[in-house]
């Protein structure tokens, strides 16, 4: 109010005109009185339009003001709305406030400059601080930023700008106000305020980025600002907000709008707003070049019904009705036609919008051309084709399986298990396999289903129709998921051939192809089977027979191969029908077979076995036109929880067998535990004998063969004996099985064979009554058959420089057993050598005579057992005599054995046998002591005393040979 009237009450013409168009706000009363101008018709005019200022002065007037925003004392004039002229002196000065710049201009009359003026403005500057006050807490509580500038530094800034920035006032005032602009805007702002200064004030609103106190972060301002005049000085003052956040939504807004429109008129999917009635209420520029219009226009104006792009307009209609009903149609595949006739594929997805009413407002809808993806399409389903042509051809099994029904079979897999296809498609998976695979199947199948990983590989049987036949398959099993669907794509190969094929290998590599019986490979698993679980419940139950068939090697040496094969299988035959249901019978070998008893508590289970076995072979056996004999010895050995392999029971087995072999054949031996102690001696020995002749261990003791009419040293045997180095003195029977057994026995033989023949030489050359002295060497079975025999006959011979009727060699019957061509062909060559054969051990075996003449045998050995017994056996004695005339007949020489006793030796005199040895004359010497002989020929019989075959001795003579012989051996 005391502004107002201050104003209005001056007597000077106070005038506020707005600086930008210079147009007046406001005059006082003086001015209407001494101008003549209302109040009214001025306000909003210009000094200049209303004739009261000259436009030239009035336009540098208000360049002056912008410049200097005061002047002070100028001399001015207006012209009245009478024509007259008023003259004063003028004072002005730019005033702003909120953002808008007024002029105050204070004209005084000349005639009155004085006092007047001095009140006025006195009172004009209470009235601005008045102002000031007012506008001040205006602006300190304004929401937006308020600040001045004087000279670059800011002398007030409100709180609302120093919030913004995070400062209090008092730290902004009085500091740089370039210190609070970013560094990358301060050359833009120095710039603005170059222009300023240079009076040129056109940006009065700008942008730019403060920084607040951190020192980092930016706000983005907005600012309106202005120059005033204060204290003379040029200024600034403006207010200022914080835009940042309005920016960055704007930003945001703008972009989205962008992409919108990117999205609507870039995309290569048609959109649209279609009434239901088949107008387009707007389309995008890819719909209208989908249907190759160049513009959404073109598009529009040419058609009257969205029908006709149809190539089937029946089927927009089908469309609107789903849509209707449905609310929204998506994906749907959609023949079409373009501008120019060429059809189309479309896939199109629509919705349907609705007014407030519920009413079909609009469709809205898009859709994209998919020709080449179903010219794509086309060309798979021929592949397809062509690959359903392979698949249906294939001789593998093709299935496609959903949810575990086939929904796919090719003819090969339906005929594998012999359904027609249509019969097996739509049959579950759990159909065709066999209850016992059921849950293996049910398991990969659930599994596959939830997308783990499962072997897509694997063997499994399936049913056939009947549901019995099992056909063995290998699957292979892919997963393929399409349209959110699971698929299994799977092939089935029928292996049930390569089955059986791997099956027979299995077999062959487990059972012996002649008997078709278990091998010993399979013998053992079974038999290692059968310990671990005896082990297991602690106690046997189980034993083995070890058979070994006595005559195999007669008969395949014999009557050929074919037999021996046949004879095999005929007694593989027979013993299959003395097993148990629990037992198992192997080939284990050449004539060898193992039987395991399972199940056995007693060890008569295993000795009825065995004994079912003795009896079975008892009954002739016929190959070809022969009828033969064979039979077996058996060792048991019975199971023990203590058996740590499968090799040490067959071993005892095996061990038990020998003992029933050299107890007399077709027998059986239970194995038990002195058999053992045998047997491991017996292993000891061949450790031992091994070492033997390595280490000079064997010795050549001879045994004195006498004319038994005179007592006359005719020769010697050949005994072989063994210094053991801790045993002592060993005779033949402590080792020889073992070294012929093991094929020592040719080594020893051949050493034996040198050492005789040279120790015979060496007597020869010693001793002049030696000269016809002569050695008999004892051959092996092994020794015999042994090819180079008769070459190394005749070089130890060579090198003993010996005659060959200084060497006579023993051999045994069973030499022609075996195989009689070839003995005799040794025996041929052997005499070619001029070697004299003795048949040894004669009458205790095959007495087979046939072949007795037609071999060039020169002496036969009465064997020491009927020696022995011929004195009180009568039946010993007569196999004596008709021994001595067999070879009397074959024109053959005796040897009688074991002479003990000088009534044997009468006997052997009066049966006529003229050569003989025993202990009656000597036993076996060594070298040493067999040397002595010579030096006194005690054993010659008296001179003069003739004797003759058949007319000597008699009993006296005999006794007196006795008694000269014990003499002698007393001195020996
Ligand atoms: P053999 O060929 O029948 O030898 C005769 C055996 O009867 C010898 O036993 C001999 O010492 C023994 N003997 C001789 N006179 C009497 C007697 O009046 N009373 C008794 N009770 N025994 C008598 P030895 O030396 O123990 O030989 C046993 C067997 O060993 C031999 O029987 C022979 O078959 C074999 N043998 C011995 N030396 C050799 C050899 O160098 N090579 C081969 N292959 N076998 C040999
Ligand atoms: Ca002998
Ligand atoms: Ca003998």
């Amino acid at each position: 109010m005391k502004l107002a009237s201050a104003f209005n009450q001056s007597p000077s013409l106070v005038t506020l005109t707005r600086l930008a168009d210079d147009s007046y706000v406001d005059v006082n009363d003086s001015f209407e009185r001494v101008l003549g101008y209302s109040r009214i018709t001025v306000i909003g005019k210009s000094p200049v339009a209303l004739g009261l200022w000259d436009k030239t002065r009035r336009e540098r007037f208000l360049a002056a003001l912008r410049k200097s925003h005061s002047i002070t004392n100028e001399p001015a004039s207006y012209r009245c709305s009478d024509g007259g002229e008023y003259h004063g002196v003028l004072n002005a000065e730019v005033v702003s406030f909120e953002g808008e710049d007024y002029v105050l201009s204070i004209v005084q009359d000349t005639a009155e400059h004085g006092d007047e003026s001095a009140d006025l403005r006195r009172n004009m500057e209470a009235a601005l601080q008045l102002s000031e006050q007012k506008y001040r807490t205006l602006v300190d509580h304004s929401q937006d930023g308020v600040f001045i500038t004087q000279d670059s530094n800011y002398t007030y800034v409100n709180q609302a700008y120093a919030d913004m920035l995070g400062y209090v006032p008092q730290e902004m005032i009085g500091s740089p106000y370039m210190n609070f602009i970013a560094p990358e805007d301060r050359e833009f702002l120095d710039r603005l305020w170059t222009r300023r200064r240079a009076g040129q004030w056109e940006q009065s609103a700008y942008e730019v980025r403060l920084l607040k106190k951190d020192g980092e972060t930016r706000v983005l301002a907005s600012v309106r600002s202005g120059p005033i005049t204060l204290d003379g000085r040029l200024s600034s003052t403006g207010t200022i907000r914080d835009i940042t956040e309005e920016r960055r939504t704007q930003q945001a807004l703008l972009a989205a709008e962008r992409k919108y429109r990117a999205i609507f008129e870039m995309a290569v999917t048609g959109m649209y707003q279609s009434t239901p009635t088949g107008q387009y209420l707007k389309a995008n520029q890819a719909l209208a070049a989908i249907f190759g219009f160049e513009s959404p226009e073109a598009l529009t104006s040419s058609l009257k019904s969205i029908s006709e792009l149809y190539k089937d307009p029946a089927e927009r209609r089908t469309i609107n009705t789903d849509l209707e009903r449905d609310g929204r149609v998506t994906g749907r595949e959609v023949e079409m036609r373009r501008r120019d006739g060429q059809s189309i594929w479309i896939s199109l997805s629509a919705r349907v919008v609705r007014d407030d009413d519920g009413k079909v407002a609009y469709y809205e809808g898009s859709l994209h051309d998919i020709t080449a993806r179903k010219r794509v399409e086309a060309a798979l389903q021929g592949s397809e084709q062509r690959y359903r042509m392979l698949v249906d051809h294939s001789q593998v099994g093709v299935f496609i399986n959903e949810d575990g029904r086939y929904t796919y079979v090719n003819p090969a897999f339906a005929a594998m298990l012999g359904y027609t296809e249509a019969e097996l498609t739509g049959m579950s998976y759990r159909d065709i396999f066999p209850s016992d695979e059921l849950a293996a199947a049910d398991d990969r199948f659930q599994r596959r289903q939830r997308g783990e990983a499962v072997s897509n590989d694997y063997e499994s049987t399936l049913l056939q129709k009947d549901r019995k036949t099992r056909v063995n398959v290998t699957h292979s099993i892919g997963t393929i998921d399409m349209d959110d669907h699971r698929f299994m794509i799977g092939t089935v190969r029928d292996v049930t051939d390569q089955k059986r094929n791997e099956e027979l290998l299995k077999h062959n590599a487990t059972h012996d192809p002649l008997t078709g019986l278990p091998n010993r490979t399979l013998f053992i698993e079974r038999l290692a089977t059968a310990m671990e679980s005896s082990r297991a419940v602690g106690a046997p139950g189980y034993a083995v027979l070890f058979i070994d068939l006595d005559s195999f090697k007669v008969v395949n040496d014999s009557l050929g191969h074919a037999a021996g094969d046949s004879l095999l299988v005929q007694v593989a035959q027979r013993l299959v029908r003395c097993l148990g249901p629990s037992d198992i019978l192997a080939r284990h070998g050449g004539d060898e077979f193992t039987i395991m008893v399972g199940q056995t508590h007693e060890l008569d289970d295993a000795v009825e076995v065995a004994e079912r076995v003795l009896g079975e072979l008892l009954k002739p056996i016929k190959l070809g036109d022969n009828e033969i004999y064979t039979n077996a010895s058996i060792g048991i050995a019975p199971g023990h929880v203590d058996y740590g392999s499968t090799e040490e029971l067959l071993r005892d087995a095996d061990t038990a067998m020998y003992r029933a072999k050299a107890a007399g054949k077709a027998g059986y031996v239970v194995f038990d535990h002195d058999m053992y102690a045998r047997a491991r001696a017996r292993l000891r020995v061949e450790t031992e004998l091994r070492q033997a002749l390595d280490n000079r261990e064997l010795r050549v003791h001879y045994q004195p063969i006498v004319a038994l009419d005179s007592g006359r040293l005719l020769g010697f045997e050949a005994l072989l004996r063994w210094e053991h180095p801790v045993r002592g003195l060993l005779s033949p029977d402590e080792f020889l099985l073992v070294a012929e057994e093991t094929g020592l026995i040719l080594p020893m033989g051949w050493w034996l064979l040198k050492e005789a023949c040279r120790q015979i030489r060496a007597w020869r050359d010693r001793h002049p009554q030696a000269r016809a002295l002569s050695v008999a060497v004892n051959l092996a079975h092994k020794q015999f058959m042994y090819a180079g025999l008769a070459q190394q006959v005749s070089e130890a011979l060579q090198e003993a420089g010996l005659g060959p009727d200084g060497l006579h060699l023993e051999i045994t019957e069973t030499v022609f057993l075996e195989n009689p061509k070839a003995a005799e062909s040794t025996l041929r060559k052997l005499r070619a050598l001029g070697i004299a054969l003795h048949l040894d051990d004669f009458g205790t075996g095959y007495s087979s005579l046939s072949y007795l003449a037609a071999l060039p045998l020169e002496t036969l050995k009465i064997d020491r057992s009927f020696v022995m017994d011929m004195e009180s056996n009568p039946k010993d004695a007569a196999i004596v005599r008709t021994i001595i005339e067999l070879a009397k007949d074959l024109g053959m020489r005796t040897v009688a054995e074991g002479v003990e006793t000088v009534q044997q030796l009468h006997m052997l005199q009066n049966l006529g046998c003229r050569t003989g040895q025993g202990n009656l004359f000597a036993p076996a010497l060594d070298a040493k002591r067999a040397d002595r002989l010579f030096d006194r020929t005690l054993l010659a019989l008296n001179p003069g005393e003739s004797v003759h075959a058949g007319t000597f001795p008699r009993p006296v003579a005999a006794a007196s040979l006795l008694r000269r012989t014990r003499d002698f051996f007393r001195r020996v």
